[in-house]
């Protein structure tokens, strides 16, 4: 979540760039959330392709025993995560990452700020989100900026555009534009602005997110508990920021897989949402094409897709 202004001195950014030199970690924000630690080798059998994994840690008890050979049936994706403040992204899209990360997909975090002017230094929140990054199982990268002044020139989009480049992004989500916290605004429009052209953008809600529209759900039927998890590992927010508050991040994924037509759901708005659908020939005049796998597009779960060949 933000920070707020203070009249402390600022310390320096981290340059931009991956795993600052950092910090003093704080064990009561490690140890709770240990148990749901995603290894970058976890995974589990394959049906489909008939792939074995390689064996199970602790991990799989916590995500489920979900293949991350081939997911729900698409190949595996490079996904980019970007947050103004350290716990944003875990926030914000924390479910859908741990959805990623157990069907073998790449995560990168890319945190502008490390949230030094909210309620613990510096040093401690990029501790934290290390820590959240190393139970997700993800990189991480850091934008260098100054908290509560993400700047809104070419300098913030410089910054997106290399993650993206570095990471390879399928997908990017970032803050939904409408919201009180400037950095959360500025984040916003330096991703939209550096992912121009990528084909898929998804948006996500923070408690400060002032307007939102969701039309993409994620399933996160399984996971809500292990997003607790990564929300407890930035533990100074939950213990000093109101609006890091553990049951409402549980009923909104309750909220928001009703509206989903689901148990629980992480829900997004779109910049941008190419669904590749594959290049299969319809079989009849038109195909009704059950969608299945963590991406719901709402209103969209058949698609019906018409004839354009002649006989
Ligand atoms: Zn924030």
């Amino acid at each position: 979540m933000a920070g707020t202004p203070a009249a402390s001195a600022v310390p320096a950014g981290n340059g931009g760039g991956r795993r600052p030199a950092s910090t003093d970690r704080p064990a009561s924000s490690v140890g709770a959330a240990r148990s749901l630690r995603i290894s970058r080798t976890a995974q589990a059998d394959c049906a489909v392709h008939g792939i074995r994994a390689v064996p199970h840690d602790e991990s799989m008890s916590a995500v489920g025993a979900i293949p991350t050979c081939c997911g729900a049936g698409g190949s595996t994706m490079r996904v980019l995560a970007v947050g103004a403040h350290p716990d944003d992204i875990e926030l914000g899209c924390g479910g859908a990452l741990l959805a990623h990360r157990a069907r073998g997909d790449e995560v990168t975090l890319l945190v502008m700020t490390t949230g030094e002017q909210g309620p613990q230094d510096a040093r401690s929140r990029i501790g934290e989100q290390e820590d959240a990054a190393e139970l997700l199982g993800a990189d991480l990268r850091w934008g260098g900026f100054d908290d509560c002044a993400v700047p809104t020139d070419r300098s913030a989009v410089t910054v997106v555009q290399d993650a993206i480049d570095a990471s390879g992004a399928d997908i990017v989500y970032t803050h939904a534009p409408l919201d009180t916290h400037q950095d959360h605004r500025a984040t916003a429009a330096a991703v939209r602005a550096a992912a121009r052209r990528a084909r898929r953008v998804l948006l996500y809600e923070s408690p400060t997110t002032t307007s939102f529209d969701p039309v993409v759900y994620i399933d996160v039927a399984t996971l809500v508990e292990a997003k607790l998890d990564l929300l407890r590992a930035h533990m100074s927010q939950v213990l000093k920021n109101g609006l890091v508050d553990l049951e409402a991040v549980e009923a909104q994924a309750r909220y928001h897989g009703f509206r989903g037509r689901m148990r629980n759901a992480e829900a997004f708005e779109a910049e941008r949402f190419v669904w590749d659908l594959g290049a299969a020939e319809p079989a009849a005049p038109v195909v009704a094409a059950a969608v299945a796998g963590p991406l719901v597009p709402q209103a969209a779960a058949t698609v019906v897709v018409p004839r354009t060949r002649r006989p």
